[in-house]
């Protein structure tokens, strides 16, 4: 497991985005932030999921969060582009995003992968990422500082069969990253862009891509979050272009 130590006010006033906040890694990323002392933007499709992780926040006693319901199928780019403003009329400003929000899509041979569900998957895992990027740069560049935090797979690196779609937009956001992190290190050096590969985690994707598995075997969530807080903090100021492992 990576290995990191966060103080705990590590994120104190920073506000950062985190997509497909509602469930597995992105649920506890969002919540661990906030404890944190983060302002979490709770992006995801199903509300319900989100008000519940912004009900925790609140029991908790952390920062406020906010709520920001999107699809990443369908987004088009005024609706990017009404979250920056969103973003900038409540915070004046953007510290973080954690692109976490992914599809799985079949689990098939490209053979006889349905190209509907092909770009689809395209759209949510890879699109999406650079869209939010586009709008939101701009907030991003009025922060002190601000980190993007990619989320890749051990299939982004390796691709293996039956991985489809999924694999393919992995190494699509590998290669996205490493693209956006050259890029800022020449035109915008207060932001910085990596990507965490989680591992193998207790969530319902992995249920999904593993159903014989025996999930009390694997990491929880909770377990992987010393990589998700260090590469939001001011602990990792230097850290670009880098595809790190959270275990
Ligand atoms: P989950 O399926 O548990 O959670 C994915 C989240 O993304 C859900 O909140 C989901 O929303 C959201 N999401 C999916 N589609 C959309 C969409 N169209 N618009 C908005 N939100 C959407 O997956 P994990 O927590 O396991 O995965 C998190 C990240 O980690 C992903 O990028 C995944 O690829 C990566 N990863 C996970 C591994 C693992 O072992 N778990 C291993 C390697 C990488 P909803 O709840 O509504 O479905």
């Amino acid at each position: 497991m990576f290995h990191y130590q966060a103080p705990n006010q590590l994120l104190k006033n920073k506000v950062i985005l985190v997509t497909g906040a509602g469930d597995g890694i992105g649920k506890t990323a969002a919540i661990t932030y906030a404890k944190y002392g983060a302002t979490v933007i709770l992006l995801g499709r199903s509300i319900k999921k989100l008000e519940a992780v912004y009900d925790h926040i609140e029991k908790q006693k952390y920062p406020q969060a906010a709520i920001v319901p999107l699809n990443l199928d369908g987004a088009a780019e005024h609706d990017y582009i009404e979250l920056a403003n969103t973003i900038e009329n409540e915070f004046g400003h953007l510290d973080g995003i954690l692109h976490n929000a992914s599809l799985l899509g079949e689990r098939t041979t490209l053979a006889s992968y349905d190209p509907t569900l092909f770009e689809q998957v395209m759209r949510v895992n890879v699109t999406s990422q650079l869209l939010l990027n586009q709008a939101l740069l701009l907030l991003m560049q009025k922060a002190e500082s601000a980190s993007i935090v990619f989320t890749t797979s051990g299939v982004g690196r390796n691709a293996k069969a039956n991985w489809g779609a999924y694999a393919i937009s992995k190494f699509a956001t590998e290669a996205m990253m490493q693209i956006l992190s050259s890029e800022l290190a020449s035109q915008s050096p207060t932001i910085r862009a990596n990507a965490i590969n989680p591992g193998a985690t207790r969530t319902n994707m992995r249920a999904n891509a593993y159903p014989e598995e025996d999930p009390t075997t694997l990491a929880t969530p909770d377990d992987i979050m010393p990589l998700y807080l260090y590469l939001m903090g001011k602990d990792s100021l230097t850290i670009n272009g880098q595809s790190l492992d959270a275990q």
